[in-house]
């Protein structure tokens, strides 16, 4: 049977449901699926250029994952067919003092995208519930209510005009093992490889309870989750590229009208 990736809102996630290594019938090397990435490309490119040009939506992109699980690589994958023009990424790395100062979607709010532009998020305002949590760095009162100050900071943008996508890239354990493994072996790979990772790869089990607290407690009708089966990369890049393919189209982006009329006009 298919794995859904959208998370029914309403629904208590147990991603021991899911399967990270879902593939479907297909295969890396299958032509159907170049064809896909391939068609799913070429419509985002179109639809985005509509979206720039209308400028009344915008569409905010949020990537969450474990340590490697792909959130670079996604990120170039979706972004190398867009237009730069209209789209941003969005890094959110250990908060510095300033932004420790303020609420913690200040940091987050400012890089919302304007009208007419796409948002890639790279790790987000979840962390404040994840590694927050994980790590103890606020009390547990502080924590759990952030699950509804997020919905409501979302429903705030999804009302005014940004549609949200949420995708957490999910790799088993031993799929994380692999890639730690393959930074250690490639020199061209040693510059991602942090002893840190090991540390947090201890605190599996805890982050896997936080993230299915966070896909359950914000997973709204406005702003729902899609959990991506990510041990295979060609397998998650298709399924992300095709869902914020579908999110482009229904969101319908049209040409504007210009408000002269430009039949008489001769260039000269
Ligand atoms: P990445 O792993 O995303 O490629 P880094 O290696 O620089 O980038 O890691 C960024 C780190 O910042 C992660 O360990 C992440 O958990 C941490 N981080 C992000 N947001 C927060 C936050 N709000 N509070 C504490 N740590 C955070």
């Amino acid at each position: 049977m298919a794995q859904p990736t959208l998370v029914k809102p309403g629904t208590k996630v147990k991603l021991a449901d899911y399967d990270p290594d879902y593939h479907g019938s297909l295969s890396k090397r299958d032509p159907e699926v170049a064809q896909r990435l391939e068609a799913a490309a070429t419509s985002m490119y179109k639809l985005q250029q509509r979206l720039y040009a209308e400028s009344e939506q915008a569409l905010l992109i949020v990537l969450q994952a474990m340590d490697t699980g792909g959130k670079d690589g996604t990120i170039r994958h979706v972004m190398s067919g867009l237009n730069p023009q209209g789209c941003h990424v969005a890094s959110f790395k250990v908060p510095t003092t300033q932004e420790l100062a303020h609420d913690f979607l200040w940091r987050v709010h400012r890089q919302t995208p304007r009208k007419g532009q796409i948002a890639v998020f790279n790790r987000s305002h979840y962390e404040d519930v994840l590694v927050v949590r994980v790590h103890k760095l606020v009390p547990k009162k502080v924590w759990r209510r952030r699950y509804r100050q997020i919905n409501e900071f979302e429903r705030l943008l999804t009302e005014t005009g940004t549609r949200i996508l949420k995708f957490f890239l999910y790799i088993s354990k031993d799929e994380q093992k692999e890639r730690l493994e393959a930074r250690l072996r490639d020199p061209s790979k040693h510059w991602k490889f942090s002893v840190a990772d090991l540390k947090e790869r201890k605190l599996w089990d805890q982050y896997m309870e936080a993230y299915e607290d966070a896909l359950t407690n914000c997973n709204t009708e406005a702003a729902p989750w899609h959990i991506i089966p990510a041990n295979r990369k060609w397998y998650r890049n298709m399924v992300v590229a095709e869902t914020i393919e579908a999110t482009l189209r229904d969101m319908d982006p049209q040409w504007p009208e210009t408000d002269v009329d430009l039949s008489d006009i001769v260039v000269e």
